[in-house]
């Protein structure tokens, strides 16, 4: 009896384990699971896969100083030329286009001026208007300064007497006796007629190629003959903008392969110049960022080997008015690097901050002679401090009304 019950259970175990056997080789065999390697750190692949970029700011060892570019000599296309205007009188055509800063620095003046009582606070708020507009501390304190003496003098106060008074002391700090002269005649001897030649300098984006067109137009509008030289090899596209600004006037355009030597692009544009008993040769240049050093080398170079041929009669230096101190920075590194006979100050049409051209003045102890104010082709003219006061200040009808 217990031996049957034993051998039963036996037998229905046995059976049991028949039936899941099938079930178990029926599973799916285990996946491997392959664990990637995990993914290089991108520092370790930047160092393995990739040489570091090149320095941009790292100007190349200077060339040797011999002159191997050969240039393309365009000449003008006659039936696309335009006739611009004359330059003359263009700041006072174009005086609207400082209402920006006529609307904070020079109405502001002219507001806080007018009070009955000048108080403490009120010479403060001078103070801020003339520091807000760029004008610079060095300046601005020494207008302040003079406006309270000549305040304290007159006591009480016209609105014409506070206009005459803000004109004056905003004249001397801008310099109305400064030479501002734009040297653009050629050189003629009894025996030899050389081209004036103009070196356009400063940072990208500034203005330079842009200026450089507009100048050409201003210069072909007073009768004059200009060839431009495209020195900034290191971008097409300015040698492009500058062939057009040439072709609307009829000018000469001397240009060299992308990437060729700047001073011997520079070089040809001068002989060109001279060949075509040219009266100025506009050189526009690279204006990369690099280093102190690398700057002065380079323009260094331009303006040796341009020398070669006759003097440089300006060294232009053109600044983004709307760029502040930083441009003031950046101005300060060209003007060591080479020696800055003018400053072409453009966009003041698009900014507020008019007391910049008494800050940068100072700053570089050379005057401003040229202005833009505009990105149209006649929107360049030559600096006149008066126009730009009396367009600070205003209309005394305007005002009064
Ligand atoms: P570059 O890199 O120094 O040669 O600068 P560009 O000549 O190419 O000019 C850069 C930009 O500034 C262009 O869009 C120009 O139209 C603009 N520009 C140049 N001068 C003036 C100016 O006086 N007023 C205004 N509003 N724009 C200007």
């Amino acid at each position: 009896m217990v031996l049957g019950i034993v051998l039963g259970v036996f037998l229905v175990a046995a059976f049991v384990a028949f039936l899941k056997a099938p079930t178990r080789r029926e599973l799916p065999p285990t996946p491997t699971v392959e664990i990637p390697p995990p993914p290089a750190p991108p520092a370790q692949k930047t160092s393995v896969d990739a040489p570091p970029a090149p320095e941009p700011t790292v100007a190349a060892p200077p060339a040797p100083e011999t002159v191997t570019a050969e240039p393309v000599v365009e000449e003008p296309v006659a039936a696309e030329v335009d006739v611009p205007p004359p330059s003359a009188g263009r700041m006072v055509r174009l005086r609207s286009r400082l209402a920006r800063s006529q609307g904070s620095l020079g109405r502001g003046l002219l507001t806080l001026l007018s009070r009955d009582t000048i108080d403490d606070d009120t010479w403060d708020e001078v103070e801020e208007t003339l520091l807000t507009a760029d004008v610079g501390v060095g300046a601005t304190q020494q207008i302040v300064e003079n406006l309270r003496t000549q305040v304290k003098v007159l006591g009480a106060r016209t609105p014409d007497q506070v206009r005459t008074l803000l004109r004056d002391q905003l004249l001397v700090a801008i310099g109305s006796d400064l030479d501002r002269t734009l040297h653009t005649v050629a050189h003629a001897t009894a025996d030899e007629r050389r081209p004036a030649v103009l070196l356009m300098v400063g940072v990208n984006g500034t203005g330079k190629t842009t200026t450089c067109g507009k100048l050409a137009r201003a210069l072909v509008g007073d009768g004059r003959h200009v060839v431009l030289g495209a020195a900034d090899t290191f971008r097409a596209a300015a040698a492009d903008q500058l062939a057009t600004w040439a072709g609307r006037v009829g000018a000469t355009v001397v240009r060299g392969p992308e990437g060729a030597d700047p001073a011997s692009v520079a070089f040809d544009a001068v002989k060109a110049a001279a060949e075509e008993n040219a009266d100025a040769v506009l050189v526009d240049t690279a204006g990369r960022l690099h280093t102190k050093q690398g700057l002065m080398d380079e323009l260094g170079k331009i303006k040796r080997v341009v020398e070669r041929q006759g003097s440089v009669d300006e060294v232009l230096l053109v600044l983004d008015a709307t760029t502040g101190q930083n441009g003031l920075v950046q101005a300060k590194v060209f003007g060591e690097a080479v020696d800055v006979t003018g400053i072409v100050l453009t966009k003041l049409d698009g900014t507020a901050k008019g007391g910049i051209v008494i800050a940068v003045q100072r700053e570089l102890g050379v005057p401003v002679k040229l202005v833009g104010l505009g990105e149209g082709a006649d929107d360049l003219a030559p600096f006149d401090p008066e126009t730009f006061v009396d367009a600070l200040l205003g209309d005394p009808a305007e005002a009064a009304a």
